[in-house]
């Protein structure tokens, strides 16, 4: 991966001059195509970790939709190893993009139930004796925080009083809190519906930090649930690449960048706030869609 493929567009608008903020976004996006910026970077030491302890196969889970699934199927190549993905809910008769790339990467597909999926320790007990490395879903862990606090490396983050990131399990939310200082305000956009468990999760993804760095989880943004996209969020996510050429994934980007224009118009920042949003990705998702939805 190409790391200085990475830059930050700095986004001019009438909302933004009203309330004298400025608003950069990181595009995290552009490391790749395919691979979303924010999990390649969280898989960085669990794959380092699987080669140390010389591991057979790096394993993990996913839905079909899932950019973890793709950047780990990538990350594993990418180190030599074999993937596996058990993925949510039986095989459907066609795979979904993501899961037909996953698999062009290298990774085994095992399918699993719903319900089954949900048992996690029993998927891995039945899988004990073969010598693989798993990864939680979505990359949660302290090895993955710790990969995520590099995505701020790319940039001078000390011009930025706000950091503004979308949340999904929190460990990308935590590598940021790892990295920032303790006069910035980091800002976490929950794409799930009450996921009021999630500052817990963040809270021990940090605990060696001292002093514990202050966040927020806003859950006022999830547009119906996680995976749920009204028409309005397509609209926003159309209306916004028309104006400024920023392309928005419909379940993590594009709900944050609405939050972000949202808390400005209410006045939630100050005069003067320099504001750094996080593009984590997620692109390829938007392949779910039917075609033309999108405008690009
Ligand atoms: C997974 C993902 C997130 C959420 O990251 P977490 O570390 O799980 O909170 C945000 N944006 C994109 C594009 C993602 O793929």
């Amino acid at each position: 991966m190409d790391l200085s493929a990475i830059d930050i567009q700095n986004i001019e608008s009438e909302w933004l001059t009203n309330e004298k903020v400025s608003l950069d976004v990181l595009r995290l996006d552009k490391l790749h195509p395919v691979v979303s910026g924010n999990k390649w970077f969280k898989l960085k030491y669990y794959v380092e970790e699987a080669t140390a302890r010389n591991k057979s196969t790096i394993a993990t889970f996913g839905g079909a939709w899932s950019n973890h699934i793709i950047a780990a199927a990538y990350a594993a190549k990418d180190a030599g190893l074999p993937s596996v993905g058990i993925i949510r809910g039986e095989k459907p008769a066609k795979l979904s993009y993501t899961l037909t790339y996953a698999q062009e990467l290298g990774m085994e597909l095992f399918f699993v139930s719903r319900d089954k999926y949900r048992r996690k320790k029993e998927i891995i007990q039945d899988f004990s004796a073969s010598d693989w490395y798993w990864i939680d879903e979505g990359g949660y862990g302290k090895t993955g925080a710790k990969g995520a606090s590099e995505i701020l490396n790319s940039v001078n983050m000390s011009h930025y009083t706000h950091i503004i990131a979308s949340v999904g399990t929190g460990t990308m939310l935590a590598g940021l809190l790892l990295a920032s200082t303790n006069e910035q305000t980091i800002i976490g956009i929950s794409s799930m519906k009450g996921n009021t468990g999630i500052d817990q999760n963040i809270k021990h993804l940090i605990e060696n930090r001292s002093p514990t760095p202050s966040f927020e989880i806003n859950h006022d943004y999830h547009f119906g649930g996680y995976g749920k996209h009204p028409q309005s969020l397509i609209a926003f996510v159309n209306e916004v690449y028309h104006q400024h050429r920023l392309p928005l994934d419909i379940i993590y980007t594009g709900k944050t960048y609405f939050a972000i224009k949202d808390m400005a118009e209410k006045n939630r920042f100050k005069p003067g706030n320099r504001l750094l949003m996080i593009h984590s990705g997620g692109l390829q998702g938007n392949k779910s869609l039917p075609e033309k939805v999108l405008a690009f």
